[in-house]
């Protein structure tokens, strides 16, 4: 069994090496041949919209997925029309619009923030004076780790925060004073069988994720991320991993945003559950039995952003799992990640606060 993979960063090298143990192939699709996953398998170098590469890539494979979400939802079209392609193109294209995905959680009961689509100045003007100050402005389509968004705290930031994004269709999102930020990954098997990961706790710094606490022990907002996270999945017969991102705000889930692909606060799923997020998804999308979500203790996971820390320093932290991914240092990307597990939350505490002081703020 062969699967393409569309994109060839991080999340994909992680997904085919999980699947090394189940004798599965694995072809990628990335414009660089130098993308993180060429240390796994071999890579078909193209544009994601270029459809002569995504045509020899479906015909090398059995079965296409994608670790991207910014792949043009055209040219999964054109894969899904010759081979079997998961998780479904329309939770793909739901996910790249923020104002379809609110739609979308809002049919479904899911609580949002309160919202407006902005595609002019007067459009934002009479946003802002709905939703109220602050709030933030955030384009539709193609943002990722707080790129694309501004807060807007005073009317000043208006004109502005106009001039940067205006070129392109708009959101304007009422700002909550959240406690926390914590999302839940699951995983639906095309049999329909779905099992989710106990939620996490997220922490975020410049709209990048920082650091992932696993698990989140509150059965309450357990139960009601699950509910939503069934929801999504059952509306869309949904097949592989799933993230939704919450804020919890007065106690309760308020939905931020979908992820229809493994994601980066499933992390700690490699060494700190029974089966990763990474190999669940390839038993959902292959129709296996899905694996046990369970957590096997507590487990911290920090991304090294822009720089990465000394190895072996890290390394001298008992139990730690550092992960590089090849790339080259640039302010603001993502260059690996440390995932420690301990048998209490005290004891992983310890440890985070030990693997902390090592990595580059
Ligand atoms: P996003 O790209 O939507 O995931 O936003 C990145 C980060 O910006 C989130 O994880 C939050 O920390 C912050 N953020 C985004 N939207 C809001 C909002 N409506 N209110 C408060 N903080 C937000």
């Amino acid at each position: 069994m062969k699967i393409g993979i569309i994109g060839a960063g991080q999340l994909g090298q992680m997904l085919a090496l999980s699947g090394l143990p189940y004798a599965l192939q694995f072809r990628f699709l990335d414009s660089s041949a130098a993308a993180p996953g060429a240390q796994v398998a071999p890579i078909v170098v193209g544009a994601f919209d270029d459809i002569e590469a995504l045509r020899r890539l479906a015909r090398d494979v059995d079965l296409v997925t994608y670790e991207f979400e910014n792949v043009p939802v055209a040219a999964l079209h054109e894969m899904a029309a010759t081979r079997p392609c998961f998780p479904p193109v329309d939770a793909l294209r739901v996910s790249q619009d923020r104002i379809l995905e609110k739609e979308l959680f809002g049919r479904l009961g899911i609580p949002t923030p309160p919202y407006r689509a902005v595609d002019s100045l007067a459009d934002l003007e009479a946003a802002v004076a709905a939703l109220g100050l602050p709030c933030v402005l955030k384009t539709r389509r193609l943002g990722y780790d707080g790129r694309g968004q501004r807060v807007l705290r005073r009317r000043a930031d208006v004109g502005p925060a106009w001039e940067a994004l205006g070129s392109a269709p708009l959101i304007l999102e009422g700002f909550v004073r959240f406690e926390r930020e914590v999302s839940i990954v699951g995983a639906r098997s095309t049999r329909g069988e779905l099992r989710a990961y106990p939620i996490v706790t997220n922490t975020h710094r410049d709209g990048i994720l920082r650091v992932t606490l696993a698990p989140t022990r509150e059965a309450r907002l357990q139960r009601a991320a699950e509910a939503h996270l069934r929801r999504v999945a059952e509306h869309f017969d949904y097949a592989g991993v799933l993230t939704i991102e919450f804020f919890v705000h007065e106690g309760r889930l308020v939905a931020n945003e979908m992820a229809p692909r493994v994601h980066n606060s499933g992390h700690w799923t490699i060494e700190g559950a029974v089966t990763s997020q990474f190999e669940n998804h390839l038993r959902a999308i292959l129709g296996m039995p899905l694996g046990d979500t369970r957590p096997v203790g507590h487990a911290a996971m920090v991304n090294y952003i822009g720089t990465m820390p000394e190895r072996d320093r890290i390394l001298a932290v008992p139990g730690a799992h550092h992960h590089d991914y090849g790339k080259a240092p640039r302010a603001g990307r993502k260059l690996g990640h440390c995932t420690v597990v301990a048998p209490t939350a005290a004891g992983r505490d310890e440890l985070l606060k030990r693997i902390v002081r090592l990595v580059p703020r």
